[in-house]
Order: C-alpha cells, then structure tokens, then sequence
C-alpha cells in the first residue's frame, strides 16, 4: 500500500520521498522532470561545495532509488482530488490513491488551487511549518508556497518537514529522523556512501 504520494521530483519532493520512504512509509513520487535544478549550478547549498544542479538530482536519483522510492519519472499528474480517507491522484497512465499527498509542482500551483488548498493574499499556497495545507493531509513544499526568494536548500527542507509531519501522525508523537556514525555500516550498509 502506498502511505504518500508526492507530486514532482524537485528538491522539494525528492526530500519528502527521502525522509518518507528511509522511515517506512510507502513512497510514490511522480515527475516531469522541468525542475529549474537543469539551470542551475549549487554554491550555495550548504554542504555541497559546487555543483552543477542536474548532477545534484542525479546523486539525489541515486539516493532516493536506494532507500527502495517508487519513482515515476516522467508521469504528469493531472488531478489530485480527496478520496475516502485520503486522496486519489490521477495520472496520464492512471490512478492511484494514498491517505497522505505531498504537492511539490515548483512555482505551479494549479493542482493545489484544483484540491481546494487555500491561498494567501500572495497568492502562494497557505502552509504553516508543518507544510500542512488547508486540507487536512495534503502538504504543499518548495517554490509553491513562496511568492519569491526560491532557493534548493529551503525547497529541500520543506520537504523534510512535510514527510516528518507525516511520520508523527502516523507514529503518534514527535519523529525524529536521527542517525549516528555507526548506522552507515549497521543499518544501510554503507548505502548512503555510495549515493
Ligand atoms: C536559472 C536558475 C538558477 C538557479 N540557481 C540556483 C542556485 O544557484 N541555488 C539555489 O539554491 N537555487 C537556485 N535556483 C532555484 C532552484 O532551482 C529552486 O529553488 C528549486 O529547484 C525549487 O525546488 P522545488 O522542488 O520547489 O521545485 P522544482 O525544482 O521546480 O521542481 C518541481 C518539479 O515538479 C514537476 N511537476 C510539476 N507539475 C507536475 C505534475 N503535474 N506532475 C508531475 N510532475 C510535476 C516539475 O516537472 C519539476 O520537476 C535557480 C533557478 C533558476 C531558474
């Protein structure tokens, strides 16, 4: 069963796929791949040092694929609409349902305006820090939710901060995705090394 479906495969969902998927929650990710990482070089993503943007995703490709993420690269989604519990998501090649959606469309915020997400007096989609939108379960993350200032890395934390709103819910209290030195050998084996 998928627990979340995210819709695009920028920084900001990839991050949420990341963090979803490495603490056990089914991750589905769909993206047609007009990130704005394809025009960008990283001198500013803390960590990083330089780096060209579509090298960035690729290592994130890598990552995310490793922690075992369903990602349908190249899938448009074309509504997103509440089902039941959760929510069903249409696509060009079907549908799908999950009780936890991550909205992650860049700048575009036609399917968050379609699911009835409420906007600011900006314009943007309205989320608190949680990136929890008007509609209970449904997150927004990344360029959407800012009428500027866009940068990789706070497009990347949202979407941690999405999938750890989720895994809270879900565990009943506050989630800590916390790991030490000795898990990289333990755990993943050196997995996240080799990303
Ligand atoms: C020229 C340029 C240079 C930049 N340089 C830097 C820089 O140096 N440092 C920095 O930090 N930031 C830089 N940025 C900004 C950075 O690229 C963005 O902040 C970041 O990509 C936003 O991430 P995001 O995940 O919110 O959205 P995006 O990266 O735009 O990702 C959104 C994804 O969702 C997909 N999508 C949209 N709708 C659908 C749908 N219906 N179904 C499926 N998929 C969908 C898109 O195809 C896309 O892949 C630059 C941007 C530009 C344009």
């Amino acid at each position: 069963m998928t627990h979340v479906i995210v819709v695009g495969g920028g920084p900001a969902g990839l991050s949420a796929a990341l963090f979803a998927e490495k603490n056990g929650l089914e991750t589905t990710v769909f993206d047609t791949d007009k990130t704005w990482m394809h025009k960008a070089h990283l001198f500013n993503y803390p960590g990083v040092g330089s780096q060209d943007g579509t090298a960035f995703l690729d290592t994130l490709h890598t990552q995310v694929d490793s922690f075992g993420v369903d990602r349908k690269q190249g899938e448009e989604v074309t509504d997103v609409t509440e089902a039941g519990d959760g929510f069903a998501v249409t696509t060009e090649a079907g549908e799908y349902e999950a009780p936890y959606v991550v909205l992650a469309t860049g700048a575009n915020r036609d399917l968050a305006e379609s699911l009835g997400c409420e906007l600011t007096d900006e314009g943007v989609v309205d989320a608190d820090v949680t990136m929890e939108t008007s509609v209970e379960n449904a997150y927004a993350t990344g360029a959407m939710v800012r009428a500027e200032e866009w940068q990789a890395v706070i497009s990347a934390g949202d979407g941690a901060a999405a999938a750890l709103n989720i895994l809270s819910k879900e565990k009943g209290e506050h989630y800590h995705d916390f790991d030490v030195p000795a898990d990289a050998e333990s755990t993943f084996g050196g997995m996240v090394d080799e990303a």
